[in-house]
């Protein structure tokens, strides 16, 4: 007898991940920042194999931006950063992990430092965000992409400027409610907190810029 595939509802799924796999909201900046140093990561073991990457330390780092007037908070990554098609591979489609690819790809045996695995971690933003945007520009891409989503209705690529390889991720902190208050994600002293309590270990620097007003 043929066997069927089982079907899923997307946004059903998507609402669940939202909501239900992460008992806590603080999480996403951990999710978020492991993201970042994945792709940085694999700049690093790019440039082990192709001389005409220079991989500088220095130039690599990771940076936490808040303007609370405006209720942003943007993470940057100067990694190797996303096609058009990797945007809509990896970030449009719901359990689907770049990073467990690139790991089996590049035949990564135990002792390298990449993290994601399972593909669902990134939609924990939506947990304290009503919008997402994401820009990035590949390494070896002149062009570079937007992807955007409010976390229910699907999302939008479109053509974006950047000048610099890597990602910046900016998220649109929600209003507060009756029941919970968001204004922590806009804070820089929390997120502070936040990042020394669960990326301690990353081993790329965590650059916090901020701007109080
Ligand atoms: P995981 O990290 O477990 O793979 P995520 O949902 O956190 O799952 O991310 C999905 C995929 O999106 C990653 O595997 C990676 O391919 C891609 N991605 C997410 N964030 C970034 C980033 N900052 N730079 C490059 N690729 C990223
Ligand atoms: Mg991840």
């Amino acid at each position: 007898m043929a066997k069927k595939q089982f079907k899923a509802e997307s946004k059903r799924l998507l609402e669940m991940m939202i909501n239900s796999i992460y008992t806590q909201k603080e999480i996403f900046l951990r999710e978020l920042i492991s993201n970042a140093s994945d792709a940085i990561d694999k700049m690093y073991y790019k440039a082990l194999t192709d001389e005409s990457i220079v991989f500088d330390k220095d130039q690599y780092y990771i940076k936490v931006e808040t303007d609370k007037q405006n209720r942003k908070l943007t993470i940057t990554d100067t990694g190797i950063g996303m096609t058009k098609e990797e945007l809509e591979i990896n970030l449009g489609t719901i359990a689907k992990s770049g990073s467990l690819a690139f790991k089996s790809e590049n035949e990564l045996k135990d002792g390298h430092d990449i993290i994601g695995q399972f593909g669902v971690g990134f939609y924990s933003a939506f947990m304290v965000a009503d919008e997402v945007t994401v820009t990035s520009k590949a390494l070896g891409s002149h062009d570079a992409y937007k992807w955007q989503s409010d976390g229910t209705d699907g999302y939008t690529i479109e053509e974006a400027e950047k000048d610099t390889f890597g990602t910046t991720i900016e998220l649109t902190i929600k209003e507060n409610t009756e029941d919970e208050n968001y204004d922590e994600y806009v804070d820089s002293h929390r997120l502070r907190a936040i990042i020394k309590k669960y990326s301690d270990f990353i081993r790329y620097p965590i650059k916090m810029n901020v701007t109080e007003r």
